[in-house]
């Protein structure tokens, strides 16, 4: 099968700090790597995508993006670096106030992803747990007031993680959010932080493996792993502390898990048959 000689999208784990404790998320599980991925090592990645082709990148993978103690230098520094490739941000919105924005706006961002899984208070609360449901929306409504004045488009979205306690809202949570945001998605919850998974949902697996093809997602500690569902780094292809990002993307090692994907084979990798026997 033919395959990219270097991923069109590269995610970082930049930080694993995070203000909430959602129910279905891992990140509060993580032992044994970086809290704050080190600057040189961050940097180091972005040199390495220099001339590849890379159309986004993703400064977030386990963590809060905001959190993170040097997000503004690194949006300057892929921003300067890689000035063709659009960011994304994906943000529980919690500390999105005006200098936060103002500093977002500053740079190549193109794309921001609002995570709100619930339309009532009660609801968001009892999933996004440390976090103030009214806070949170005044922040992303903020921002999207400030949108208006901003000369460059910056694409928005607002993503619903689908529990079995959450499903009732998806219907007033979409009437809420479509005149406001360019795409309202819901996703199904794999439940990999280990609550909240949705008992209908049997094809956890294919809602995330069209990534592997394009996608990268380099954690905390350099490792590289195929899948954002690889939060433990069950299956670990390579480390860009010792090998280039390009090496590791082209091992065989690498190719054969993106081959065997697109195939629907999950047998050979431990994070898929983790994935598929939902023991994320
Ligand atoms: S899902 Fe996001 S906001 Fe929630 S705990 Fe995980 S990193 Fe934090
Ligand atoms: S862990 Fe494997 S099976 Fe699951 S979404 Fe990722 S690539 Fe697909």
């Amino acid at each position: 099968m033919s395959s990219l000689s270097f991923p069109r999208t590269v995610l970082v784990e930049t930080t694993l700090r995070c203000p909430a404790d959602c129910i279905f998320c891992p990140n509060k599980k993580i032992t044994g790597r970086p809290v704050d991925m080190p600057w040189e090592l961050f940097t180091k990645i972005v040199d390495e995508c220099r001339g590849k082709g890379l159309v986004g990148f993703h400064p977030f993978i386990n963590g809060e993006p905001l959190s993170s103690p040097y997000l503004e230098d690194a949006l300057d520094y892929i921003s300067r670096n890689l000035p063709e490739v659009a960011i994304h941000i994906y943000t529980n919105g919690y500390l999105l106030d005006e200098s936060t924005t103002e500093m977002l706006l500053r740079y190549n961002v193109r794309e921001v992803h609002f995570s709100i899984d619930g339309f009532s208070k009660q609801v968001y609360e009892q999933h996004r747990r440390g976090l103030v449901y009214e806070g949170v929306i005044d922040n992303v409504r903020g921002f999207l007031a400030r949108l208006e004045s901003h000369p460059e488009k910056v694409g928005t979205r607002v993503v619903l993680t689908m529990t079995p306690d959450n499903e009732d809202e998806v219907t007033d949570f979409r009437r809420f959010w479509k005149e406001q945001v360019d795409i309202v998605d819901i996703l199904p919850c794999d439940g990999r932080g280990g609550e909240g998974r949705l008992p209908a949902f049997e094809n956890a697996q294919k809602m995330g493996c069209f990534q592997v093809a394009e996608c990268t997602y380099i954690l905390s500690d350099g490792s590289v792993v195929a899948c954002c569902k690889d939060w433990a780094g069950y299956t670990v292809l390579g480390n860009v502390t010792k090998d280039s990002l390009e090496s590791i993307w082209n091992s065989s090692e690498y190719r054969n898990l993106r081959d065997d994907v697109s195939r629907g084979i999950f047998t050979n990798y431990e994070v898929c048959r983790r994935c598929v026997s939902d023991s994320l």
